[in-house]
């Protein structure tokens, strides 16, 4: 029998259509950015909207055409945002780049992405400089400030952007395409081998808010204040910039100012109410609130993500300063929105422990998202809360393969996509990740999570960072090294810190060792680096082999 077709309108979900929406019911709405300079800028959705109608105008008139990759080296910022609407709404692909890669992998991405034009913010002009010998398909480059602004640059080809924008018109028609389309291209920041990009649609971009937009997860909404962190090269600040205009909450920009100081005066100075950042950020807003004894204004709940929320973290922020937080995880190949921990109704009634055991976990399963652990030969794992193994997700904003097929097939027979994360499920869809794959330390044929063990020594006073790696061991193979960055001050010791293991973690798990460092070393977008932490302590000898 014939399937029967429905008899609704198929209109295309296209991006265009939130910055529309934005401007046309909550025009006078505020998008707030702190400028490099540290000026306020302020300008609503309405002008937002103008405006990036004529950039979509000067993209035109520049030769820009259905399918280019535009790149983007900017802070988040009111014109960032206009870059991500104007190229994607005219059908171009906005392909944002993380600045904080090395020099290398910059050449390589935006190569590898074919980059026609690049919009820079003034400040990645002489980064640019360094590059640009080696970049092959860019025609011009587009600085992102007034033309007082501009600064000098040996660059050919530059624009600057106020003036490019000015002469055209603020009206344009957006073109009406297939939702599948590409809207833009994100690279993963990749600790082997070269970046591969992530390449989505109108379609998942647009979904993936609406996830974003419902309350069981971020709950962006016409009464918030957001304050947009996570920054717009990062998986685009968690989708943050699409969501919030499908509800026309206010938004505001930080620029390149994220320490502790300045994010807290525009928690204050804006009534933010709700933010998104990885739990390094949330460190330093918490050691600038202890040293000041100020509070976070009327800021009602957070979500943290990108690397395990430490659940001390948690219980501060919640207890200390009556914000609720929503632990998340996710993948840049993923939107990035995978789970969300906001609790259910049933776990609402337990008590407050097992509420923070429940919390301290990645999230909770969301419509959209697929998820099930798998053994290495890929047979399913019970979802019991116990069992752990392979996280494997399907869904319509999770990616089908990374761009120009790097990487080959990604997925399995069945559609699966593995995120090489290791993980557990249990029966009411609460996940936790217990380490990278490659992180994991395998000790006697059995797995230690290092996550575990990082939230316990988090959970002492005298810990500012840690991080757990398996250092190898000739009876158990690898057995699991603390490596800890002390908080100012603190002169906590080894014996001390392995002592607070007892009775917080399985006894075989407590690490051998702990050395104190003054620093970790970090991926471009925050993680602890894990593979350089492991060269450095390849030749480690435990105590108990010396
Ligand atoms: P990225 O694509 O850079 O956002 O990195 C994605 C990876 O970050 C995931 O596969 C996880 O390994 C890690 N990650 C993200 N969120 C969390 C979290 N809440 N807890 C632990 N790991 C996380």
């Amino acid at each position: 029998m014939p399937l029967l077709k429905s008899l609704i309108q198929a209109q295309p979900l296209l991006i265009s259509s939130l910055i529309q929406y934005a401007a046309q019911y909550h025009g006078e709405r505020e998008i707030v950015t702190r400028t490099i300079n540290r000026d306020i800028h302020r300008t609503t959705y309405a002008e937002v909207y103008k405006r990036t109608q004529q950039l979509a105008n000067a993209l035109e008139a520049l030769g820009a055409e259905p399918g280019d990759r535009i790149g983007t080296i900017a802070w988040n910022s009111f014109r960032h945002l206009e870059v991500y609407y104007a190229t994607s709404g005219v059908g171009c692909v906005c392909h944002t780049i993380n600045p904080r890669l090395f020099v290398e992998q910059l050449i390589y991405i935006i190569n590898h992405a074919e980059d026609k034009f690049l919009f820079v913010d003034s400040s990645f002009v002489e980064l640019v400089e360094q590059l640009s010998i080696s970049l092959e398909g860019v025609k011009g480059i587009i600085v992102m400030c007034d033309q007082e602004e501009m600064p000098e640059t040996t660059l050919d080809n530059t624009y600057c952007y106020e003036s490019l924008i000015s002469g055209h018109e603020d009206r344009y028609s957006w073109p009406i395409f297939d939702e599948n389309t590409a809207s833009s291209l994100c690279y993963t920041s990749g600790t082997t081998g070269n970046p591969k990009g992530v390449l989505y649609s109108h379609r998942s971009t647009v979904l993936h808010s609406w996830c974003a937009s419902s309350p069981d997860t971020l709950g962006i909404c016409n009464n918030d204040s957001l304050l947009v962190i996570v920054p717009m090269f990062h998986a685009n600040a968690w989708g943050t910039p699409y969501a919030a205009p499908m509800s026309g909450a206010k938004m505001v920009f930080p620029g390149p100012h994220l320490d502790g100081e300045s994010l807290l005066e525009l928690i204050e100075q804006e009534d933010i109410t709700c933010s998104a950042a990885v739990p390094t950020v949330w460190l330093g807003i918490l050691q600038y609130l202890k040293k000041t004894n100020k509070g976070l204004g009327i800021l009602e709940r957070v979500a943290i993500g990108g690397t395990a929320a430490p659940p001390i973290m948690i219980r501060t922020l919640q207890e200390e300063y009556g914000v609720r937080v929503c632990h998340a995880w996710g993948m840049t190949e993923m939107s990035p929105l995978g789970t969300t921990g906001t609790l259910k109704k049933d776990s609402l009634s337990l008590p407050k422990e097992e509420q923070y055991k429940l919390q301290e976990k990645q999230g909770r399963g969301i419509y959209g998202v697929e998820m099930k652990i798998v053994d290495d030969d890929g047979v399913e794992l019970p979802r019991d809360g116990v069992a752990f193994g392979n996280l494997m997700v399907r869904g319509p904003w999770i990616a089908s393969g990374y761009f120009k097929r790097e990487g080959g097939e990604v997925l399995d027979s069945d559609g699966w996509f593995p995120t090489g994360d290791v993980a557990t499920l249990d029966a009411e869809g609460y996940m936790q990740i217990t380490d990278r794959a490659k992180d994991v330390i395998k000790s006697g044929g059995e797995w230690i999570g290092s996550i575990e063990l990082e939230n316990v020594a988090m959970e002492h006073v005298g810990v500012a960072e840690c991080a757990v790696i398996g250092v190898s061991h000739p009876k158990w193979d690898e057995r699991p090294l603390l490596v800890v960055v002390r908080e100012a001050g603190s002169k906590v010791t080894q014996e001390e810190l392995l002592k607070f293991f007892l009775g917080r973690t399985a006894k075989w798990w407590i690490p051998d060792d702990v050395v104190f460092v003054e620093e970790l070393p970090h991926t471009p977008t925050g993680k602890v680096l894990k593979t350089k932490l492991r060269k450095d302590f390849a030749a480690y000898v435990l105590p108990s082999l010396s």
